[in-house]
């Protein structure tokens, strides 16, 4: 039998056994084990691997890993918000800036007048850059347009990006803001009757998001868009809990959510709900490192269980930080997370928070050959080396990139 490629001596990172969760996370550690890959699969992960290829990769030793998955991403908009943050830096809260303009507003308004073509340019660099640093899978959600035409305009770029050959993951997340000149009734109405059957009938998103917040979507409006996309076809998923308790985590449970994402302040309540309903925590350390936020309850969700991912939140105004492994960082250094649970959380866990756990996120047979070689022998260091760029060399579906 002849591979295409084989990877060989690596140190591999398997993640093998489905999803993590607790204290104790195994990370199934392969010392000097090889990988045999073909047609853009894994077909064997072994070690002394002894049939030819078309290619041999020596590892000597360093760490592989599955691509990593970001699982939560907003990197479709048009614009900037540096102004606002040199306001922030001076000491202007949110309040103020919104009422200078600024705020998520400022990037609704870029996005609709901005073309396709350009949205789509800048999409594809930002992703080309996320690869760079071993992004192998990128979620995206829509919600700067906050009106059917612009939502489309970015899903429709999701769906262009992924026609190329990208791995993105299209969101929709129309109940991302209440719109200038709405009332929320109205626009929730909206959501649910215009721009919910158009975008689920074109099948343009995976997944139905929402932003439940204090003065924005409460539970109850939570629960109403969640539960039509779910009979859309939509899986729920929810940001919950960022700036205030707000009920968030319950929602994810009470609707059987794929994932809550942000969880600062998630009640106790909460929390038992979204472990008997085995609801993952999408946790977004560079957004509470950016703004200087307040903390996960990270031990909590080890005692309930929880299984948590990690994700970058790329956005103009509360993460413009491109760099994964330098969140995982973050991860570490801020939210205290294990280097176990890190690794865990932007591959097997990501993948199950993205549900294409059949497909990513683990060194197994018949999982997509998206892998990298890192440059160092301790997974560990991918911490360590706080803001360098860990990838040697990585693989996309079989090609190395
Ligand atoms: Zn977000």
């Amino acid at each position: 039998m002849e591979f295409d490629i084989i990877i060989k001596n690596g140190t591999l990172i398997t993640l093998e056994g489905g999803i993590k969760s607790g204290k104790d996370i195994n990370l199934g550690i392969k010392e000097n084990w090889d990988i045999g890959i073909r047609n853009g699969k894994i077909e064997v992960v072994a070690p002394g691997i002894k049939d030819s290829a078309r290619k041999i990769i020596s590892a000597n030793g360093k760490i592989v890993t599955p691509g990593f998955i970001d699982p939560h991403t907003h990197l479709i908009f048009a614009g900037n918000r540096v102004d606002e943050f040199g306001m922030r830096l001076k000491g202007a809260s949110y309040m103020e800036i919104r009422e200078k303009g600024g705020g998520i507003k400022k990037t609704v308004q870029n996005t609709k007048n901005a073309s396709s073509e350009e949205l789509y340019q800048s999409a594809k660099q930002r992703i080309e850059t996320m690869l760079k640093w071993g992004v192998t899978t990128v979620e995206i959600k829509s919600g700067y347009g906050l009106e059917l035409g612009t939502e489309m305009k970015m899903l429709n770029v999701v769906k262009k990006l992924k026609e190329e050959g990208y791995n993105v993951i299209p969101t929709f997340l129309g109940a991302h803001d209440i719109p200038e000149g709405w009332k929320k009734d109205t626009y929730i109405e909206h959501i649910l009757s215009v721009m919910m059957p158009e975008i689920a009938g074109k099948k343009l998103a995976a997944f139905c998001d929402v932003f439940c917040e204090k003065d924005v979507f409460n539970p109850n409006d939570a629960m109403r868009i969640l539960q039509r996309g779910k009979a859309y076809g939509l899986i729920p998923k929810i940001h919950a809990d960022e700036i205030t308790s707000s009920g968030g985590a319950e929602v994810s449970g009470e609707v059987q959510a794929i994932s809550a994402e942000h969880l600062i302040y998630p009640s106790d309540n909460g929390l038992k709900m979204m472990a008997e309903n085995g609801v993952i925590a999408v946790l977004l350390p560079g957004t509470s490192f950016f703004l200087n936020e307040s903390i996960p309850p990270i031990e909590k969700f080890r005692n309930h269980n929880i299984p948590i991912a990690i994700g970058s939140d790329f956005n103009p105004g509360s993460s413009p930080i491109i760099s994964l492994p330098l969140i995982m960082g973050i991860a570490a250094i801020k939210y205290k997370l294990y280097p176990e649970e890190i690794i865990a959380g932007v591959t097997i866990n990501a993948a199950y928070a993205l549900n294409i756990q059949d497909k990513k996120g683990s060194i197994e047979t018949g999982k997509d050959a998206d892998l990298l070689i890192l440059k160092y022998k301790d997974y560990r260091e991918i911490l360590y080396w706080l803001g360098e760029n860990p990838v040697e060399k990585e693989m996309l579906g079989g090609r190395i990139k």
